[in-house]
């Protein structure tokens, strides 16, 4: 068997960050992500490779095994058993499901109501890029959609003229009894997948994939505070089964950067720019808040990258338990350069401060003392 590189199958370098990492893996999973793909082996065991090589990357220390070792590393050290081939779906999709939503009580739910005539999905997903401000502030929009709807000719069933067939090779049962040792045990049938028939000959109208898609514009309210990876449930706008009834679609945001606000969760941060004389003098300024601006009381004497906290001017917290703070960080700005008049007047300051202004001197007195004494008594 020939060994996949773990970062191609991801499509990151070898050095890219852990966000970088679940941000290229949800992409591509979402793409492959057997509901979107039913019936599609090969998509499957794509969506099973990129879920394999995650798992190992996103974990700092079976990473690093697997960049000096390869995959036969991880084997070494018990890590890679289970995985790839032994790994279930169910397992695979619980993992997918824990980390992008899905019992976290926001969207929540796994797709998987499906009524077994019907060849496809009644919920379906797609991922939303919003704006910083959209998903801080929420919004109204309107998305591009196509849906499945059953197919006319064959009323859903992929099947010419919707005639199905007794299966084969069940009887008709849609399960078979497979024999292991001296133990038996109900299975379902392979050919059919439990349903005890199947298609005569393929509807020429969808080609036997039982549906085709219908273009829809939705309109749906996104709630402030929304971030990225969540998931929304609009409900009423899936696929539509045969009997009419519309299933669900979930929508998983990607939201965009800022340019001055960094988010994190509930909390936004804004690095605010001071002069050194600012800083030294103290001073009153004012910088932006998401919402306006706000007030900052720089005391005398202010330190680099002190941090000022702001209550209540955070991010909504999507699930209503109030909003995070926005906490504003100094960074000291020195002049590039000085002219013969700042340097004059400065040189003044520093005399000016007489001691105070050499503290290493003081600092480092008994130091430098210390020191000698030690070479000293070597001699
Ligand atoms: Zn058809
Ligand atoms: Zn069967």
């Amino acid at each position: 068997m020939t060994e996949i590189d773990y970062y191609e199958i991801l499509e990151v370098s070898r050095t890219c960050s852990g966000a970088e990492l679940k941000k290229s893996y949800r992409k591509l999973a979402m793409k492959y992500h057997p509901d979107r793909n039913p019936d599609d082996k090969e998509a499957e065991e794509k969506f099973k490779t990129l879920s394999e090589a995650y798992e190992v990357l996103k974990d700092a220390d079976k990473r690093a095994i697997y960049d000096q070792y390869g995959k036969a590393g991880l084997e070494g050290q018990g890590m890679g058993g289970g995985f790839g081939g032994g790994q279930n779906m169910d397992d695979i999709m619980d993992m997918f499901n824990s980390m992008f939503g899905g019992g976290g009580g926001f969207g929540g739910g796994r797709q998987q109501r499906r009524d077994p005539s019907q060849k496809y999905n009644l919920d379906f997903e797609i991922e939303l890029p919003l704006k910083f401000n959209e998903a801080v502030f929420g919004c109204e929009k309107k998305i591009d959609i196509k849906y499945k709807v059953a197919c006319d000719d064959c009323d859903g069933t992929g099947a010419e003229g919707g005639k199905l067939e007794t299966c084969d090779y069940c009887n008709g049962q849609g399960q078979v009894v497979m024999k292991q040792g001296f133990m038996s045990f109900a299975q379902a049938c392979p050919k059919c997948h439990g349903e005890g028939q199947k298609v005569a000959s393929a509807c020429g109208a969808c080609s036997s994939r039982g549906y085709h898609e219908e273009p829809d514009t939705v309109t749906i309210k996104i709630p402030a505070g929304v971030d990225t990876g969540n998931r929304l449930r609009a409900q009423g706008y899936g696929n539509e089964s045969k009997n009419g009834r519309r299933g669900d679609l979930y929508l998983t945001f990607d939201v965009a950067q800022d340019e001055h606000f960094v988010r994190d969760g509930v909390n936004v941060y804004i690095e605010v720019p001071v002069f050194f004389t600012q800083a030294v003098l103290g001073d009153n300024i004012t910088i932006p808040s998401l919402d306006g601006e706000l007030e900052l009381e720089l005391k005398v004497g202010t330190k680099d990258k002190a941090q000022f906290a702001f209550r209540n001017e955070g991010v909504a917290d999507v699930h209503g338990g109030g909003k995070g703070q926005l906490v504003a960080q100094i960074k000291i700005v020195y002049p590039k350069r000085l002219n013969d008049e700042q340097k004059e007047l400065l040189r003044k300051l520093q005399e000016s401060f007489g001691v105070e202004s050499k503290p290493h001197t003081s600092k480092f007195e008994s130091a430098f003392s210390n020191v000698k004494e030690w070479f000293k008594s070597r001699s």
